[in-house]
């Protein structure tokens, strides 16, 4: 028999789990399907984010909070201290968010690979699920992609319609070690050298008493050998004595959201639809927000009676609103430190020494979580924004 749904979410990360939340709680019949055969399965363990996003029911997955941070570069490193924001382990707080779809009412399925799409003419009519020898086809008004960047299925179902690979050049290879034994569990590190340029950093994040994650990305670096080679070429000495536990391996795509979000009966998502602030890598508040908005409008189109690409074009015109221009200024102001030369961090942090608001303003604008204030900040400064080049900084500002 064919099974029915409102609305099927493939992928149970944080933007397919918003989605099912949302739509389920709209009063849809909804079904999320995730490949994983657990939700927080194969997400990277330490995921930084502004302290905001982090509702009540979240917070038990928070395991630092951000107070401190070290930069570094080839020749300097600066210390700084403030509000940046909280740690969370993404196998907790992933399965919190699973906690609140269920509760809203959204079915939900582990080890269940959405394989293909179900298309009649050019509308999306519901999915293939297969693994092993069991396969089943469900039928629904909606498909939201939720699939993320990675791994050998993500992002296989809008992308595939539309015919758009990723951007091989733009796509960061990362790979992090969660470590133990480690002495300072408090701060956090973030490194700028040539050796993961272009478009690449490495960090070493709190993750509770005695555990750090540390890990690279770049868009030309092998993973792993740069993450081994960084931990004992750099000698960070809050992991002289600490041992890796666990690996994980992602990618990152940087090339900024898809032109188009959905199409006939689906909608894209969080990291599938390239929601990823290009500067350091983040996504998770987008994939938050944007699933939600991904899940009511997928039910007011219902609703209407109309799941064409125009019924659902409330959903682009809502994302874009929140964050087209952030998810550009990022673009921009990675492509301007790309190159990641080690005089040029150098000489940016030489410029931000003693100054401890623009140092901050640097975190906030390399993490995106505030932009406007922070970079006109940055902008006063002659010889740092004759590193980000003033022009990049002035066509940010100029973003609406
Ligand atoms: C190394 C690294 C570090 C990062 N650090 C940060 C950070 O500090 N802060 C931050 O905000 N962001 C960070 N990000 C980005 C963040 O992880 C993503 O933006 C976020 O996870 C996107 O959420 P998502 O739900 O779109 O995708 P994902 O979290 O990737 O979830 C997608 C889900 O879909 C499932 N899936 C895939 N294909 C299928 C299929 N065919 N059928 C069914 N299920 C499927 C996957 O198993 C997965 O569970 C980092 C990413 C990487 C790789």
């Amino acid at each position: 028999m064919v099974e029915r749904y409102d609305v099927v979410v493939a992928g149970g990360g944080p933007a397919g789990l918003a989605a099912a939340r949302v739509a389920a709680a709209e009063g849809g019949k909804v079904l999320l399907l995730e490949l994983q055969a657990q939700i927080g399965g194969q997400a990277q363990s330490a995921t930084w984010v502004p302290a905001d996003v982090i509702t009540p029911p979240l917070k038990k997955s928070i395991v630092a909070n951000m107070k401190e941070i070290k930069l570094h570069s080839p020749h300097k490193e600066l210390s700084t201290s403030g509000d940046f924001g909280v740690i969370v382990d993404r196998r907790l707080f992933d399965k919190l968010l699973a906690a609140e779809a269920v509760a809203s009412g959204a079915e939900l399925w582990v080890s269940s690979p959405v394989k293909k799409l179900l298309v009649s003419g050019d509308v999306v009519q519901g999915v293939h699920v297969e693994a092993g020898d069991w396969a089943d086809r469900i039928e629904s008004e909606i498909i939201i992609d939720a699939t993320g960047a990675r791994g050998e299925w993500s992002s296989l179902l809008l992308r595939k319609m539309l015919k758009r690979d990723w951007k091989r050049e733009l796509l960061a290879l990362s790979n992090e070690y969660l470590m133990v034994n480690v002495t300072n569990d408090q701060s956090a590190d973030l490194f700028f050298t040539s050796y993961f340029a272009p478009l690449g950093h490495a960090w070493v994040y709190p993750f509770g008493k005695r555990f750090a994650m540390a890990g690279v990305q770049g868009v030309r670096i092998h993973p792993d050998a740069a993450l081994d080679e960084f931990i004992g070429r750099r000698g960070v000495p809050r992991l002289e004595r600490a041992v890796p536990v666990a690996a994980f391996r992602g990618q990152l795509p940087l090339e900024g959201p898809l032109n188009q979000t959905c199409a006939n009966g689906i909608i894209a998502a969080g990291g599938a639809a390239g929601q990823i602030y290009a500067l350091s890598g983040q996504g998770l508040r987008y994939a938050l927000r944007c699933g939600e908005i991904a899940g009511k409008v997928a039910i007011d189109a219902i609703t209407e009676g109309d799941v064409s690409m125009g019924g659902l074009a409330d959903y682009e015109r809502q994302w874009r609103a929140e964050f087209d221009a952030e998810l550009r200024a990022g673009q921009l102001l990675h492509s301007s430190l790309s190159v990641s030369q080690d005089q040029q961090m150098d000489a940016l942090l030489g410029a931000l020494e003693d100054k401890p608001k623009l140092q901050q303003a640097f975190i906030d604008v390399f993490t995106g979580f505030r932009l406007k204030g922070p970079l006109e900040a940055l902008l006063k400064d002659e010889e740092i924004s004759r590193i980000f080049g003033r022009e990049t900084i002035e066509k940010t500002l100029a973003l609406k």
